[in-house]
């Protein structure tokens, strides 16, 4: 559903994706790893119209979508789940989720898809009148991948999800990404827990300085002796 090919992307002086190419299948995880720099954010900013490419091209469903304005793609059902969460800290979690569906005309559609969001995320439900901010750190990342949901993607991209979270609650997260994907939704996971991403995930790339240089089912990459060397940790 997603073809990425010989992506470039350059910023004033910094050549931070080169030649990228990847591709994912409709109900698939794919996870995209790398250290810190490597060009995981800009992959996922350029493929959703936040940054423009300077070279190569996206397809997302037979549709060229290469320079797109960003709100155009997500109008397409491709939505791009920041890192760091950027959820209102001001605002209710109803109204969070309300946000989601800015783009959405049929207003019916938001209130069925904010109940599917409270029925996935029970938490969330009972809190729906608490400020965002109050929310624990792992009840944040819910509600900004619930807020995402609301915009209604047939592909998500998720920064960094497992971000500043406890083993545990991370553990939830991915639970959560592996039901979304469960019933339906394709997901780019792009993780610096390559462990907690490659338990997910369908397929990975691996991404150094810009560059893919390693691809594969997720037990392949798993128990290929580079990925455990540079990213699981040397186990
Ligand atoms: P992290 O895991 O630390 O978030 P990343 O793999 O997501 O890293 P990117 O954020 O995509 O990496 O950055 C790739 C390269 O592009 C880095 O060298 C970074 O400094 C540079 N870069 C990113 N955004 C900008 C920007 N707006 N202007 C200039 N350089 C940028």
């Amino acid at each position: 559903m997603l073809e990425i090919s010989d992506l470039d992307v350059h910023y004033d002086g910094v050549h931070a994706l080169r030649g990228l190419s990847l591709t994912i299948a409709a109900h698939e995880i794919v996870a995209l790893l790398g250290n810190n720099g490597a060009g995981k954010t800009t992959t996922l900013s350029a493929i959703s119209g936040l940054v423009r490419p300077s070279g190569g091209k996206v397809v997302f469903e037979d549709k060229d979508i290469t320079g797109l304005a960003a709100h155009k793609i997500t109008s397409c059902g491709l939505v791009h789940c920041p890192e760091g969460r950027r959820i209102f800290s001001t605002l209710t979690v109803h109204d969070n989720l309300l946000l989601g569906g800015y783009l959405v005309r049929d207003q019916a559609e938001v209130r069925k898809r904010i109940d599917r969001v409270y029925d996935l995320l029970p938490r969330l439900a009972e809190r729906r009148a608490q400020q965002g901010g109050t929310l624990s750190g792992g009840e944040q990342q819910m509600l900004a991948i619930g807020r995402a949901l609301v915009t209604g993607p047939r592909l998500l991209l998720l920064d960094e999800p497992s971000m500043g979270l406890a083993p545990l609650v991370v553990a939830q997260v991915m639970e959560l990404i592996a039901d979304i994907n469960a019933s339906g939704t394709a997901v780019l996971l792009v993780e610096q827990n390559a462990s907690a991403a490659l338990k997910i995930a369908h397929r990975g790339y691996v991404l150094e300085s810009g560059q893919g240089t390693l691809s594969g089912t997720a037990d392949a990459l798993r128990s290929d002796p580079r990925v455990v060397e540079a990213y699981l940790g040397g186990a």
